[in-house]
């Protein structure tokens, strides 16, 4: 009987999957290390800096940190004649440590000025990152405009449009306005400014074009900071446009908002395969480390299926049934170490990345949970016999027990990882 008086599928419900991405491409590249955005490229994670650029060694440790935290781009101001004669000294750096990451300049105002009087430092940066409203207005702006492109074509670069609503094209904005006034039935103001975002882009696009950049080395954005917005105009420009586009919730904010309403807007239009990058413009809390963005960034393409970046670890949130913190204090414990052992296991275990690992805190769903996964392990609840079931493939393979369950269990995922994934196997 169908409870709800529905008709009943004539087949099974379809599989979830992760949405394919349209065509499109665009290439960062930086002397010999080339990084490929859009296309058949996985879906890129940037990140910036915000350290004074004019301060070489305090932002080219960022940039290290950030990199070796996953972030494939990182952006940094450049922003006064002292960040511009940084830029290849931060560049030296970075190759002396060993980091290859492309380093994207985001010029305002003078970019035009400082692209052209620091040629060093135009040739030192992988990418040019340029918002149309902050390039200079009237006539002088597409003379600067022009300049900045010129540089980008001169040293092989690519660019970044990058509009914001924040400072978006005031003369655009408000002939627009004017427009929409004359309209019999006149737009919503906010639909007015996601034409202007959109118009924005396009005719800078156009216009990059038309000085000679060629379209594969143009990569737009159109950042808003409310998620409804920002999904209603990045669909509209996916379907104007097939130039990969960087996504990014603008201002996002602090700690659990700012990670929340980047993971609402950026999945919904990831799922319908918009979106070649992506940025979480996380506000650090004090005393928090800049590379959280990152890690938040890759949370939403792991979470989403989209990318693989450190083994996953399922962990049940508890309930009345455990009244002990041992399952919290291993499922962290598991969770930091997988994270912490990433960057030497990238080489050394190929494939890794993909590991699925449960920690569960009892008996009603530790057991079938931890089938699921690649290792899982089901601690005793409260009034269960105190011993821990480990399961490897699906199957229970042994059973822990006593006080050092924790580190039993890592050196089981330890064994289980070099059985698997080591290089010799
Ligand atoms: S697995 Fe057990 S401890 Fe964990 S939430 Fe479910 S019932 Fe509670």
């Amino acid at each position: 009987m169908n409870p709800v008086n529905q008709p009943l599928p004539s087949g099974p419900i379809p599989l979830g999957i992760t949405a394919v991405r349209r065509s499109r491409q665009g290439v960062v590249a930086w002397g010999s290390h080339r990084v490929t955005v859009g296309g058949n490229a996985p879906v890129r994670v940037q990140s910036m800096t915000n350290t004074d650029t004019a301060d070489a060694i305090a932002t080219a440790i960022q940039v290290k940190e950030l990199a070796q935290a996953g972030s494939e781009l990182v952006r940094i101001t450049v922003n006064n004649d002292e960040a511009a004669k940084a830029v290849p000294h931060i560049r030296e750096q970075l190759d002396r440590m060993g980091v290859p990451v492309p380093l994207i300049g985001d010029f305002h105002f003078n970019g035009h000025r400082l692209l052209t009087d620091y040629p060093d430092m135009a040739q030192a940066l992988s990418k040019y990152r340029i918002n149309p409203g902050n390039v200079g207005r009237g006539e002088k702006k597409d003379r600067q405009f022009a300049l900045m492109v010129e540089a980008a074509a001169r040293w092989g670069k690519p660019i970044r449009i990058g509009v914001n609503w924040g400072s978006l094209e005031p003369d655009l904005l408000a002939s627009m306005m004017d427009e929409n006034a004359g309209r019999p039935v006149p737009w919503d103001a906010r639909q007015v400014m996601y034409e202007a975002l959109i118009t924005s882009a396009l005719t800078s696009a156009a216009q990059a074009q038309k000085l000679g950049l060629p379209p594969e080395d143009i990569v737009l954005s159109c950042k808003v900071s409310n998620v409804q917005d920002l999904i209603a105009v990045y669909q509209e420009l996916s379907r104007r446009c097939d130039y990969p586009l960087h996504l990014g919730l603008t201002e996002a904010g602090m700690g659990t908002k700012g990670t929340v309403a980047s993971a609402a807007a950026l999945s919904v239009l990831l799922q319908q395969g918009i979106g070649d990058t992506i940025r979480v413009s996380l506000t650090p809390q004090p005393g928090e480390s800049r590379t959280q963005e990152v890690v938040v960034a890759m949370e939403i393409l792991q979470a989403l299926g989209l990318r693989s970046f450190v083994p996953s670890v399922t962990a049940c949130p508890g309930c009345g049934r455990t009244t002990s913190v041992t399952f919290q204090e291993l499922a962290k414990q598991i969770d930091d170490y997988l994270r912490s052992s990433m960057p030497q296991w990238r080489e050394r275990y190929p494939g890794v990345e993909g590991m699925k690992v449960a920690v569960m805190g009892c008996i009603v769903n530790g057991p079938g949970e931890s089938k699921h996964a690649d290792i899982g392990i089901s601690l005793p609840g409260t009034g269960e016999a105190p011993a821990a079931p480990v399961y490897i493939d699906g199957e229970k393979k042994l059973t822990l027990r006593g006080e050092g369950i924790a580190r039993d269990f890592q050196r089981v995922v330890e064994d289980y990882i070099e059985k698997r994934f080591g290089t010799a196997a």
